[in-house]
C-alpha cells in the first residue's frame, strides 16, 4: 500500500498540482495580500476582534456539543435573527462551516426533490452535498440558462433543486441570478444561491439578494468565513424552510455548533458593515482595479465583484508566475485542477477594502 501512495504522491508532483502548504502571514512577511477572501479586512477590524474576546470571556471556547443538544448559546440566536434580517429573510439556521451548510440544505430537501441540477462550476460541497444525499444530478453548462432549461425540458421528473453560486469562486463572475428566477416555476423548482463570494460584497454587504431585488429566492445560503473575516455558514429563507434543514440536515445535528464567541464576532462584523464604510472602500478599489485592467490591457476580464481571475492555463506556468509576483512582494491565489478544469490554470487576484491604490498599482504593473 505504502508503495501505492508514494507513486500517487510522485505523479501529481509530475503534473505540477502537488500542493503545500504555507505559514500565511502577509503582515510579518511584508506581503501584500491579494489572496485571501477577507474582502473588508475584517478578521482584523478592532470592533470584531473586541466582540471574540468579549464572547470568549462570556462564553468560554467551544460550544459544548451540537445544537440540537447543549451547543446553542444565545450568541448563535442573537446571530441567526440578525443575519436573517440583514439579508432579508423570516428566518436564518447557523453551521459551523459553509461546506456543511450547502450539504445540508441538499440533504434535508432530499425526500422532497427528484433531482438536483447543477452550475457545471460550482463549488465542491454543492457537488458532495448531491452525492452524499444520492439525489440524481444534472450539471447545466456555466451560467447558461438556455443549457438548464433544455436538461430540465429532458427531465422525467417534476420537483427539482435547483443550485448556482452567485458569484463563482474562482474566476469571480456572476450568475445569471435575475433570469434564472424569471425562468423557473416556483411551483417544481426550488433555487438555491450560495452566496459566499456575494455576503459582505453584493447589495451594500446584504448579499446578492438584495443587489438583483431576488425576494422570490427561497434557499438563501452564504458564510461568515469570506467578507465577514470569521467563520462558519449561515441557510436563510421562511420559517418551513428553516425549520425542514433544522429538523433534517445531518451536518446540522452531527457536528458541534459554532464557538459561541464566533457567533458574537460574526455579528458584530454585520454591525461593523452596516455602521462604517468598509463597503464602499473595497467597491472604490474594484472600480480602480477594473477600470486600471482596462486602461493598460491586462489580460484579465473584469469582474463586478472581489474576485478577478488571470487566466494562465498550464499548471505549472502558472505556479511559476505565481512565485515570481510572490519575489516581488505581491500574494494571489494559485488555482489549479481539480478547482478548475484542465489547462484553465489561474492566477486569482482578490480585491480588498484595505488595499492601497498605489498596492493595486504595483500588482497591475507586474502582471
Ligand atoms: C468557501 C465556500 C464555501 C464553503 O464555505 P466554508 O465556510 O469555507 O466552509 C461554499 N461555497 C462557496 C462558493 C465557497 O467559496
Amino acid at each position: 500500500m505504502q508503495a501505492d501512495f508514494e507513486k500517487t504522491l510522485q505523479e501529481r508532483k509530475a503534473e505540477g498540482l502537488f500542493r503545500e502548504r504555507k505559514i500565511f502571514s502577509p503582515q510579518t512577511d511584508g506581503l501584500v495580500d491579494f489572496a485571501s477572501s477577507d474582502y473588508l479586512g475584517l478578521s482584523q477590524h478592532p470592533l470584531v476582534k473586541k466582540a471574540c474576546i468579549e464572547g470568549v470571556e462570556r462564553f468560554g471556547v467551544g460550544s459544548g456539543g451540537s445544537a440540537m443538544v447543549s451547543g446553542y448559546h444565545v450568541a448563535h440566536q442573537a446571530l441567526e435573527e440578525k443575519v436573517a434580517e440583514f439579508v432579508g429573510k423570516e428566518r436564518a439556521i447557523l453551521f459551523p462551516s459553509g461546506y456543511g451548510a450547502n450539504l445540508g440544505i441538499i440533504n434535508a430537501l432530499s425526500n422532497h426533490v427528484e433531482g438536483i441540477f447543477q452550475d457545471k462550476n460550482n463549488h465542491a460541497s454543492l457537488l458532495d452535498g448531491a452525492k452524499l444525499s444520492q439525489i440524481p444530478m444534472r450539471r447545466y453548462l456555466h451560467n447558461d440558462c438556455h443549457s438548464l432549461r433544455l436538461k430540465l425540458q429532458g427531465w422525467k421528473h417534476k420537483k427539482v433543486l435547483i443550485g448556482t453560486e452567485s458569484v463563482f469562486s474562482m474566476e469571480g463572475d456572476i450568475a445569471p441570478l435575475v433570469a434564472l428566477q424569471e425562468m423557473l416555476d416556483v411551483e417544481q423548482h426550488l433555487l438555491m444561491i450560495d452566496d459566499a463570494h456575494g455576503f459582505g460584497v453584493l447589495g451594500a454587504g446584504r448579499g446578492c439578494l438584495q443587489e438583483y431585488s431576488l425576494s422570490q429566492v427561497p434557499i438563501y445560503m452564504a458564510t461568515f468565513s469570506k467578507a465577514l473575516g470569521g467563520v462558519g455558514g449561515f441557510v436563510a429563507g421562511d420559517d418551513a424552510m428553516i425549520e425542514m434543514i433544522l429538523q433534517y440536515a445531518r451536518s446540522y445535528m452531527y457536528t458541534t455548533a459554532m464557538p459561541p464567541a464566533l457567533a458574537w464576532a460574526n455579528k458584530a462584523a454585520i454591525e461593523v458593515i452596516e455602521q462604517t464604510n468598509v463597503v464602499d472602500q473595497l467597491w472604490d478599489n474594484i472600480r480602480y482595479f477594473t477600470e486600471q485592467v482596462e486602461r493598460l490591457g491586462v489580460c484579465c476580464e473584469p469582474n463586478q465583484s472581489a474576485i478577478q481571475a488571470v487566466v494562465v492555463g498550464d499548471a505549472v506556468r502558472a505556479a511559476a508566475i505565481c512565485e515570481k509576483i510572490k519575489q516581488q512582494g505581491f500574494l494571489v491565489g494559485l488555482i489549479r485542477p481539480p478547482s478548475v478544469p484542465k489547462h484553465r490554470s489561474l492566477l486569482r487576484i482578490n480585491v480588498r477594502a484595505t488595499q492601497t491604490k498605489k498596492q493595486i498599482d504595483g500588482l497591475l504593473r507586474l502582471l
